[in-house]
C-alpha cells in the first residue's frame, strides 16, 4: 500500500475512534449537568460501551500495521516537524501505551477501581481510612504491575508520570519540586508572621443568577466564544469539548462566597480558551487536543491567577462587579477587592488552597505516591505520613482523615502520576507569562484597559494552535526559549505577596 493511501486510511480510523469518544463525552457531560440521579446506572453502562468500542478499534492489529508502513516508508521522506510525521509519532506513542498493557489487567483494574471508588466515598463520609485501606493496598500493587509493563525505566514512577506528561522524568520533577518546596514554605512562613488580609467582603450574600450572568459577560469579554461554547452548572467544575467549535465548561456558585465563581469560572475558561484555539486542521485526530495535563493546567492557572488575580485585571473589572452588586460593594475599593481575592491561609483541603500553599499540597502527594510505589511506605502508615507532611509544609494537621488523606478521588481511581501535573501547570503559567512582554510590552497596561486580545492571540500563536503536535517540553521550549523552570513562578509569588503582605 502506498504511503498516502495508508495515511488516509489511518486518519479515517482515527476520526471514527474520536467520534466514539466524543459521544461518550456528551453522555458524561449530560450526566454531570442535567441527568436525573437515578439515570446513573444505565449511563455508566452506555459510556463504558462506547469507550470499549473505541478502545477495541484503536488497539486493533490493523492500526499497528498502518503505523508500521508509515514509519518505514513515510517518516524517512517527511520533514520531522510536518503534521504527517508528528501524527504518526503521537499515534504510535498512544498505540504503544494502549497495547502494552494486557487486557486482563485492564479489566481487573477497572473492576477494582470501580469498587474502590464506592468504598472511598463511604470511607470519606465516615472519616474511616481503615475501610479504604485494603482497596488502596491492592491498587498500589496493580499500579506497580502497570509500571512494569513499560520496563525498563529509570524510576518506577516514570511510566505513571508519562501517562499524563509525555516524556517527563521523575528525577526532573523531583529537582523542580525540591526548589519549589523550599521557596514556598519559606514564603509562607514570612506571610504568616504578617497581619492577615481581610476577605469578609467576598462572603456577603451574592445572588446566584447575577453571579452567573456576570461570569458569562466577563469570559465573553475576555475572548471565550459563546457561539462555539457554553456554560453550565455542575458540582465539580470541568471543561469538555466535543469539537473545536463546541467547547463547554461548568461552574459552581456559592451565595456566600463570590470567589468560587470568579476563580472557578476563570480557571475553566482557561482550559476552554486553549481548546477553542487549536488549529481546526487537527480536529478529530490525536493532534487535536492539549499537549499534556500540565500544559492544559498552565492555561487554566494563567487565566485564573496571573490574569484573574492581578491588580490590573480588577482595575478594569471591579466596576462591573460593583455595578452588579452595588448593595454589597458600594463601600469597597478595587484594591481591597484585589487583596481579598489573594488572601493566603494554610488549609487542609487542596482544592481550596491559595497560590502560595497549593503546590505544597501537590508536593506532599507526589512524595507519598513515590514512597508507596518504591515500597518505602506502607499503605497502613499513609495517614500518619500525610499528617506529618502537612505539619512540616503547611503547619496544620487535619482533624480527621476525611479532611486529610481521604480528601481526593484520584487514588481510588488508580490515577497515580496525575497530581504533579497540577504543580507543573503552576510553574509553566508564570514561565509562559514572563515570555510575553518581550513581544507585547507591559501586560498590565492591556489588562487595566480591558484589552485581552493581544494576550490571547500570543497564546494561540505560541501554544494553543499547535494542539498535541509537539511533546510538552518541546512546546514550552519553543514558546518560552527554555524547558520547564521553577524560578519564574517563585519570583512571581515573592513579588506579588511581598507587596500584599509587606
Ligand atoms: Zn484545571
Amino acid at each position: 500500500m502506498n504511503v498516502q493511501k495508508t495515511l488516509d486510511a489511518l486518519k479515517a480510523r482515527l476520526y471514527e475512534i474520536h467520534d466514539l469518544h466524543v459521544a461518550a463525552g456528551v453522555l458524561q457531560w449530560d450526566q454531570e449537568t442535567d441527568m436525573p440521579p437515578k439515570g446513573a446506572k444505565a449511563r455508566a453502562r452506555q459510556v463504558a460501551t462506547l469507550r470499549r468500542l473505541a478502545h477495541e478499534k484503536f488497539t486493533s492489529p490493523e492500526i499497528g500495521e498502518m503505523l508500521q508502513i508509515l514509519e518505514d516508508q513515510g517518516l524517512p521522506q517527511w520533514d520531522p516537524d510536518s503534521d504527517e510525521a508528528r501524527l504518526v509519532r503521537v499515534t504510535r506513542y498512544d498505540y504503544d501505551r494502549a497495547t502494552k498493557v494486557p487486557s486482563d489487567w485492564v479489566k481487573a483494574f477497572a473492576q477494582l477501581t470501580s469498587e474502590a471508588r464506592v468504598v472511598w466515598r463511604e470511607a470519606r463520609a465516615r472519616a474511616d481510612f481503615a475501610l479504604f485501606r485494603p482497596y488502596l493496598e491492592r491498587i498500589v500493587v496493580m499500579v506497580r504491575e502497570y509500571a512494569h509493563f513499560f520496563a525498563p525505566f529509570d524510576h518506577i514512577y516514570d511510566p505513571l508520570l508519562d501517562r499524563f506528561e509525555r516524556k517527563m522524568k521523575t528525577a526532573q520533577v523531583q529537582a523542580l519540586f525540591e526548589r519549589v518546596r523550599e521557596g514556598q514554605t519559606r514564603l509562607l512562613q514570612h506571610i504568616l508572621s504578617r497581619p492577615q488580609v481581610d476577605n469578609a467582603v467576598l462572603h456577603r450574600h451574592y445572588d446566584r443568577q447575577k453571579q452567573r450572568d456576570l461570569i458569562e459577560r466577563m469570559v465573553a469579554h475576555i475572548g471565550f466564544d459563546l457561539e462555539r461554547g457554553r456554560i453550565d452548572f455542575s458540582t465539580h467544575p470541568f471543561t469538555t469539548g466535543f469539537s473545536i467549535d463546541d467547547v463547554r465548561f461548568t461552574i459552581r456558585i456559592k451565595e456566600n462566597d463570590l470567589s468560587e465563581v470568579l476563580s472557578g469560572g476563570l480557571h475553566e475558561m482557561g482550559h476552554a480558551l486553549y481548546h477553542q484555539g487549536i488549529d481546526p486542521k487537527y480536529e478529530g485526530l490525536p493532534l487535536g487536543r492539549g499537549a499534556s495535563l500540565g500544559v492544559h493546567e498552565s492555561q487554566s492557572r494563567l487565566w485564573e491567577n496571573l490574569v484573574g488575580r492581578s491588580r490590573a485585571f480588577w482595575q478594569f473589572f471591579f466596576p462591573w462587579v460593583q455595578e452588579t452588586f452595588p448593595e454589597n460593594l458600594r463601600d469597597v475599593t478595587p484594591e481591597a477587592f484585589y487583596r481579598a481575592l489573594n488572601r493566603v491561609e494554610p488549609s487542609f483541603i487542596r482544592v481550596e488552597a491559595d497560590e502560595v500553599t497549593y503546590n505544597l499540597h501537590i508536593i506532599l502527594r507526589f512524595e507519598l505516591e513515590i514512597a508507596l510505589l518504591t515500597e518505602d511506605l506502607k499503605v497502613a502508615d499513609l495517614p500518619e505520613a500525610w499528617n506529618a507532611k502537612m505539619k512540616a509544609y503547611l503547619g496544620v494537621v487535619p482533624p480527621d482523615d476525611a479532611k486529610g488523606v481521604l480528601q481526593d478521588i484520584h487514588w481510588s481511581q488508580g490515577s497515580f502520576g496525575y497530581f504533579p501535573t497540577y504543580a507543573l501547570g503552576n510553574l509553566l503559567s508564570a514561565q509562559i507569562w514572563n515570555a510575553m512582554p518581550q513581544e507585547l510590552g507591559d501586560l498590565n497596561t492591556f489588562m487595566s484597559r480591558g484589552e485581552f486580545q493581544p494576550i490571547l492571540e500570543w497564546l494561540r500563536e505560541r501554544i494553543y494552535r499547535h494542539g498535541n503536535k509537539f511533546d510538552p517540553q518541546e512546546l514550552i521550549q519553543r514558546a518560552t526559549g527554555q524547558t520547564i523552570q521553577a524560578e519564574p513562578y517563585l519570583a512571581y509569588l515573592e513579588g506579588k505577596y511581598g507587596d500584599i503582605y509587606g
